[in-house]
């Protein structure tokens, strides 16, 4: 009977053993660590065991100091006494040991069965190891020091899902988190630590295990989610407030970001091809001449040969003198008499006129747009300087300068250095700007309009009203003119739109009682004029009056050209 018993404890242990045997020798994939768990907990108890526990120790030093990781892989709760320890020693002098530990009041191991219990440990152990050793080289393959995935984690999962139909419903972003460095600088390199793993985690749990989130470097990321997740996504992106320390304080976090939404069917031939979209559409969110978040398209594309067309053409294009200035009127609309004008850039290309649309946002992209506003300006200059010597009647004249001058600290010197090149009175300039985006920006621009201001050159904010306009921008910043954007202007002469009349009002009558001259942009109807009369805006410019003229036509308006504004 008690042979029977054996008999029967004997088979179940050698079918547990060749169990065990066999799950831990899948290699090139992690064991099944609750199937193990099963046979070990199982042949634990047939040999009476309590507890086993694995020690891993980087060195021989640790081991003494009983400083290394614990792992406790069976545990019935009672106390007991060691009863067998096995210990391997890695070529690097790593130490792995197992215990395993018996209750005192059991009965101890017969000499056969800690030969079973030994030659368990020593297979459980060899796979705890291999796994651990993959664990670790998993670490530092695919992640970086700060324990972020990093982009061989991201190549691997789109190669991994690389095939036909393998990325349905799924969508890739490259995002970039917006001035970040500024967060170091005001809150400190850990707190900047510390918003990057929040942001970071924040959006890893959002995509969930569908998705995968890796750090390409800095503060740039890429990740793939559900489409369903985007707008969540985007939201966050756009801007989110992001705890940087443990007591709740946060700041908040925008970022660029360039999505490719994956159609259905789409296979990844090349992990680089969806890389390369990404990356595409993140250039042009981040170029600030378009959305925050863009998305790649096949138009997209095409957008981007213009583009590359127009920056290959350009430096050719202003050594030819292809750009000309052309004048639009600005009128004062109680004497109809001309009060200035504004010059807007045309680019004549093969006998064919380019609108500035086209071109300006391409040139803004770069800093090519700064040598073509210098050139505008040092044509305007010119024209100027001719007036005054044929003594004609001349008026202030705007120029349009873009915010990417904004980056350049000898921003005023280059452009005393063209109006004084010139000879030219600096009350005959005014320098059109538009209203800023960012906090760095803001103060860049109260500079510049600051330092415009004490060399008596006029200041005007443009389009206001168009962006995301604040009034912060004209509470600070000492500007003298304000242009209202014509949005503010009921489009419709049938309908009566009360809301952009009472904003208009408001606009112009604060904008007055702050001691800023006013005009209104886009005048087209002599509805719109009956308004700007109503509500006392004295200043327009616009189609009604003139469209922007060759420089020969607008001098036929110097000479004491006056519009038609009957009351
Ligand atoms: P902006 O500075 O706001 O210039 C006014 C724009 O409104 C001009 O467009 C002008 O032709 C248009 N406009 C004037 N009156 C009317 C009207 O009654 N109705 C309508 N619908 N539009 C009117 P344009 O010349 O096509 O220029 C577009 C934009 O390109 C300008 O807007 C300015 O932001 C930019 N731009 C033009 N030239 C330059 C330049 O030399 N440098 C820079 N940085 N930007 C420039
Ligand atoms: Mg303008
Ligand atoms: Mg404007």
């Amino acid at each position: 009977m008690v042979n029977c018993m054996n008999m029967e404890k004997e088979l179940r242990f050698y079918k547990l053993y060749e169990q065990l045997a066999s799950e831990t020798q899948i290699v090139n994939q992690k064991f099944d660590t609750s199937v193990i768990e099963s046979i070990l907990n199982e042949i634990s108890a047939m040999f009476r065991l309590s507890k086993g526990v694995t020690h891993f120790y980087r060195n021989p030093g640790e081991e003494a100091r009983g400083e290394g990781e614990t792992m406790i892989s069976y545990d019935t709760g009672k106390e007991g006494k060691p009863v067998h320890t096995v210990r391997f020693v890695t070529r690097f002098l790593s130490i792995t040991t197992m215990t395993v530990y018996m209750a005192e009041e059991e009965e101890p191991l017969t000499e056969e069965e800690l030969k079973k219990v030994d030659l368990t440990m020593r297979t459980a152990l060899a796979f705890i190891s291999r796994n651990r050793l993959q664990d670790i080289a998993e670490a530092l393959a695919f992640y970086d020091d700060s324990g972020f995935r990093n982009i061989r984690s991201f190549f691997r999962y789109l190669s991994w899902k690389g095939q036909p139909g393998g990325f349905d419903g799924m969508a890739a972003v490259n995002y970039n988190l917006r001035h970040f460095a500024l967060v170091n600088e005001e809150y400190g390199r850990t707190a900047g630590d510390k918003v990057l793993k929040n942001h970071y985690q924040h959006i890893e749990a959002m995509i969930g295990k569908n998705g995968l989130l890796s750090r390409l470097g800095g503060d740039s990321f890429v990740c793939i989610c559900e489409q369903a997740l985007l707008p969540e996504l985007t939201d966050y992106l756009t801007e989110a407030s992001v705890p940087y320390d443990d007591s709740g304080n946060t700041v908040t976090v925008t970022a660029c970001a360039g999505i490719f939404v994956i159609p259905d069917g789409y296979a990844v031939m090349n992990p680089n091809d969806i890389i390369g979209k990404i990356i595409q559409a993140y250039r042009i969110a981040q170029s600030g001449t378009q959305e925050q978040i863009v998305y790649f398209s096949d138009t997209l594309l095409m957008d981007r040969e213009k583009a590359m067309r127009i920056q290959k053409r350009f430096p050719s294009a202003l050594r030819n003198k292809e750009f000309r200035v052309f004048y639009q009127p600005k009128v004062n609309i109680q004497t109809g008499e001309l009060c200035g004008a504004e010059a807007l850039c045309r680019w004549f290309h093969d006998d064919k006129m380019i609108s500035p649309a086209d071109f300006i946002p391409v040139l803004e992209q770069t800093s090519d747009i700064c040598k073509l506003d210098f050139y505008m300006l040092d044509m305007v200059c010119g024209h100027i300087r001719k007036w005054l010597d044929e003594g004609r009647h001349v008026v202030r004249i705007s120029v349009n300068l873009s915010r990417k001058h904004m980056l350049n600290g000898d921003l005023l010197k280059n452009i005393l250095n063209i109006i004084d090149g010139h000879n030219v009175p600096h009350e005959y300039l005014e320098i059109e700007l538009t209203e800023t985006t960012t906090d760095v920006e803001f103060k860049a621009l109260k500079r510049v309009v600051d330092e415009l201001h004490q060399k008596n050159i006029c200041t005007s904010v443009d389009d206001f009203g168009m962006g995301y306009s604040s009034l912060n921008l004209i509470r600070v910043v000492p500007w003298n003119v304000l242009k209202v954007d014509k949005i503010f202007l009921p489009e419709d002469e049938e309908k009566e739109d009360s809301i952009r009349r009472i904003m208009f009002k408001y606009v112009v009558s604060m904008a007055k009682e702050l001691g800023l001259e006013c005009i209104a942009e886009g005048v087209e109807t002599p509805a719109q004029l009956a308004i700007l009369r109503d509500n006392h805006c004295e200043l327009a410019q616009g189609f009604l009056f003139d469209r922007p003229l060759p420089v020969e036509e607008f001098e036929k308006r110097l000479d004491m050209h006056n519009y038609l504004v009957s009351q």
